[in-house]
């Protein structure tokens, strides 16, 4: 049996290149932020996680040219040996202040983070706990674990708590969720998730992804419920509303310490260079003294959600900027998606396994710099796309 047999036998993705119905990789010529490039196709970005739309903020990206130029492109080596900056400790220092944490770590990815920080700590006789909506990064990292892994059904709290409650006294929990999450751009319910992990003795951990930058003032969902405190350990990622790339855990300093000297995502990967930890910080500090690009961003999903429902589209339990538009097949979705780009808007098509069967959506997500004349003519191209393609009357 040759083990590439599977490789030579995948014919999806290349049927939908031929039929040009392959939404993946495009690559773009120019980013602008809040528009894009696609071979000299125009089109208004609704489809990144540039939340706050630092990338092209002049003070985020001059920090980063000068750390370059004072550091060199990379840190060639493991936070743990050679890798380890004086700014990055900056970071994790002025991360775990804002977020009011004891202590932060920073990883190379959020990715990473979830991995090494979920295996780290769940170990042989333990039980990791996840919605069945959390992010593959954190599914991976329970995978990774050598715990045992539980899920139970999205914000379902009758199920946590039955999931919570058949679990031995004498073995370590840990709940984790997303506290924005990526597909639905709704909120897990910390307000009763964190009584139910009290209950029964078990640590919590949120990825905040999504949400800081966006929630809680830009704090994050523990922050915009008020329960900093309660939420043993927050996750989060530079890839968004941080305008670069990394990811970091922030808890009381015993845990943070451990994960440290732990978590092999860490150890065992080079650590981000100056001009990603410089980025992160220059946007970090402007989240922290700027919070009008917090409210903008939240003003627009505010706007694009009441406009999208009194449209017609079905756009599920949303709160925040993450705008998910149900379709419900692929064939269709993908038609969506296509006839959008075409019209001039990006949006993702998310397609199942990444979503169940019959949930099939078109994610659209703002950012803070989006004008609104640019909000006005997405939502009419949405409006003009949806009754061409029978998806609003
Ligand atoms: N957690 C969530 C909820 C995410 O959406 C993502 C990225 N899409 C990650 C973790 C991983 O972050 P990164 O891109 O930094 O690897």
């Amino acid at each position: 049996m040759d083990l590439f047999e599977k490789c030579y036998g995948y014919t999806e993705a290349k049927d939908a290149m031929r039929s040009g119905t392959y939404p993946y990789f495009i690559p773009m010529t120019e980013n602008e932020g809040t528009e894009c490039l696609f071979n000299g196709h125009r089109l208004i970005m609704c489809g990144s996680n540039n939340y706050l739309g630092l990338t092209t903020d002049p003070r985020v990206q001059q920090a980063a040219v000068e750390a370059v130029h004072r550091f060199g492109t990379s840190c060639t080596g493991s936070r743990f040996l050679n890798g380890t900056l004086e700014m990055h400790e900056q970071l994790e220092h002025e991360l775990a202040e804002w977020l009011g944490k004891e202590a932060a770590l920073v990883f190379s990815t959020g990715m990473q983070t979830n991995l090494g920080t979920i295996s780290a700590v769940v170990t042989r006789k333990d039980v990791v706990l996840l919605d069945k909506d959390d992010h593959a990064s954190i599914v991976d990292g329970a995978r990774l674990s050598y715990g045992e892994t539980r899920r139970f059904r999205h914000n379902d709290m009758a199920d946590l708590e039955r999931v919570l409650s058949s679990i031995a006294d004498d073995k370590g929990k840990l709940v984790v969720v997303d506290g924005l999450f990526s597909m639905g751009g709704d909120l897990a319910p910390l307000p009763e998730i964190v009584p139910l992990c009290k209950k029964y003795g078990a640590r919590l951990m949120v990825d905040d992804a999504h949400s800081i930058g966006v929630m809680g003032g830009g704090r994050g969902t523990a922050a915009q419920f008020g329960l900093t405190e309660q939420v043993d350990l927050i996750m989060s990622t530079f890839s968004k509303s941080f305008a670069s790339l990394g990811g970091f855990i922030a808890g009381d300093e015993p845990i943070i310490h451990y994960i440290k000297h732990h978590a092999r995502s860490l150890i065992f990967s080079a650590s981000i260079p100056a001009g990603n930890a410089a980025a992160a910080l220059a946007a970090l500090r402007i989240m922290r003294e700027e919070p009008e690009h917090s409210a903008r961003v939240n003003a627009i999903g505010d706007r694009v959600r009441k406009e999208l429902r009194a449209m017609g589209f079905n756009i599920g339990p949303s709160v925040s900027p993450i705008i998910p538009i149900l379709i419900g097949d692929t064939p269709r979705t993908i038609l969506a998606w296509k006839t959008l780009f075409d019209a001039g808007v990006f949006v993702n098509p998310v397609l199942s396994p990444a979503v169940p069967a019959g949930q099939e959506i078109l994610r659209t997500s703002y950012m803070a710099s989006h004008t609104d004349e640019q909000i006005d003519r997405a939502l009419e191209i949405y409006r003009k796309v949806g009754k061409q393609l029978g998806l609003i009357s």
